[in-house]
């Protein structure tokens, strides 16, 4: 048999209801991976006891005959969920010490249905970066090497700490979070499957907010299927939080097929941009193919004002970011700096300089720079014009296809530090994910191969509003075809 650290959630979620071992045996296992792979930085803080606890409730409850659908499963959740009496900290300084009192929506849904937590995962300082360099906690290191050198290599941001702790097989699953395409871009460069869902699927209640309008949380994990059965675990209707939709979840899981007879792809051709390597061309050609011969009809469609998102997003998540961390004032929340003879403007002053990180920085004094009287029209409310012009393009390209179909980024992953010195280049890294999550679209990467160096690459589909079924059966059919197997070689 498969070592436990094989098997994904719904393979230790059925192999504990057929007794072939105890979740306390799961969570040993995962417990003792997690220490093993301390070096890679994917967690900030761990918690055994969490995971432990969980796993004999569920050993008693299958003795009963009471089990739920993830007992005894052990996850990683990103550190930017609260969850109640353990340490949360977004990655950043200003949260060093903070506990919430509370737990975050997501994380209660994912207890409830008997899920542990082995730990709280490193991520970019407020989700905000591309490569998990952004921490306060220090860079995540991904368990994949380029072929030929030794360099570390970036597992993506910002739900890094998720990224390389699933793909390393220090936990069977994780949670995410997707503002720009911190679910995507990760799992994509570390070779693992993730979906964010439509907006408004998963509850915001309790995850730290990063740009409100745009954040999502969702599921990373080794297989479509794993995420499908978090997914449902994870979405639906929460009072809590004003922008959650009340609709039914569906069996995503039981409806899985990955026959798309009758289904028709589109292929955005302004996702063909400058630049972008011939080795995401051919995969893109490759993935094409893939989709036909799961049955399915390929049209070219097109998304005309795609050329702007990134442009529009850097604006729109700044501002929303500049409004909403003006809550870490050193009143309420962790970190407090007293500057001598200082007054209270100094406090908050130093407070903040000393908590936030540089991106945090960057990112506060562009967002409130746009939100600023003098410029509010010519960028914030510009953005919000272009962003109702891309949710529109995608409206058009649907009335031709069911799905889209695009590469998840324009490069496979690349080494720590190449990138850090020029935020520009960074954010070009979230081309392809950024227009999904402006119009609020369900949006999946799926690993599909590796690079001539080794590196993992992935695929990305997109959704009509509420069609994560469909995101996740063509999904499944890429995943059938692709056959990715790879793992990375175990150095840590
Ligand atoms: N990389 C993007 C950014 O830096 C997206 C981050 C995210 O999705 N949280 O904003």
């Amino acid at each position: 048999m498969a070592h436990i650290t094989d098997l994904g959630v719904t393979e230790l979620r059925d192999g504990i209801a057929k007794g072939d071992f105890s979740a306390r045996e799961v969570a040993e296992n995962f417990i003792a991976a997690t220490d093993a792979g301390k070096s890679l930085n994917s967690f900030i803080t761990l918690t055994p006891d969490h995971a432990l606890a969980k796993a004999d409730k569920a050993d008693k409850a299958r003795v009963a005959g009471t089990l739920k659908p993830l007992s005894g499963v052990p996850l990683g959740i990103k550190d930017l969920f609260c969850t109640n009496g353990y340490r949360t900290t977004a990655a950043s300084k200003i949260l060093d010490n903070f506990i919430p009192p509370y737990e975050s929506s997501i994380t209660e849904k994912l207890f409830s249905a008997g899920a542990g937590m082995i730990g709280k995962l490193n991520l970019d300082q407020f989700a905000m970066g591309s490569s998990n360099e952004t921490s306060a906690f220090g860079n995540v290191i991904s368990p994949w090497k380029r072929k030929g050198d030794n360099v570390d290599i970036t597992p993506g941001g910002s739900s890094g700490g998720s990224a390389a702790a699933v793909s390393a097989r220090l936990i069977p699953a994780a949670t995410g979070t997707d503002t720009g395409g911190s679910i995507r871009q990760p799992a994509s460069f570390t070779g693992i499957a993730g979906i964010k869902p439509t907006y408004g699927r998963c509850s915001r209640y309790g995850v730290i907010a990063f740009a409100s309008s745009l954040d999502q949380a969702g599921p990373m994990a080794r297989s479509v299927k794993d995420c499908a059965a978090l997914l449902e675990v994870m979405a639906g209707f929460d009072p809590k939080d004003s922008t959650s939709i009340d609709v039914a979840v569906p069996d995503w899981e039981k409806l899985l097929s990955s026959d798309l007879k009758g289904k028709t792809i589109g292929i955005p051709k302004e996702y063909r941009v400058d630049g972008m390597a011939d080795e995401i061309e051919k995969l893109w050609q490759h993935g094409i193919k893939m989709m036909q011969d799961a049955g399915a009809k390929i049209v070219e469609v097109s998304l005309p004002h795609t050329h702007y998102a990134l442009s529009a997003y850097y604006i729109i998540a700044p501002a929303e970011a500049s409004s909403n961390l003006a809550r870490y004032d050193g009143v309420r929340y962790g970190e407090r700096v007293t500057p001598e003879n200082g007054n209270l403007v100094d406090m908050y002053s130093a407070t903040r300089a000393a908590g936030f990180g540089y991106e945090v920085k960057r990112r506060i004094m562009i967002g409130t720079y746009v939100l600023s009287a003098g410029f509010y029209d010519a960028y914030y409310i510009k953005s919000q014009k272009v962003r109702a012009l891309i949710a529109r393009d995608f409206e058009t390209a649907f009335q031709k296809c069911d799905l889209l179909l695009t590469p998840a980024t324009p490069t496979a992953a690349f080494g720590l530090g190449e990138k850090q010195d020029d935020p520009l280049s960074m954010y070009l890294n979230d081309v392809f994910t950024v227009p999904a999550s402006l119009a609020g679209l369900p949006a999946m990467t799926v690993p599909v191969g590796l690079n001539e160096k080794g590196l993992p690459l992935g695929l990305q589909l997109i959704g009509k509003p509420l069609d994560e079924q469909g995101v996740l059966n063509a999904g499944l059919a890429l995943e059938e075809r692709a056959g990715f197997t790879s793992l990375p070689e175990k150095w840590w």
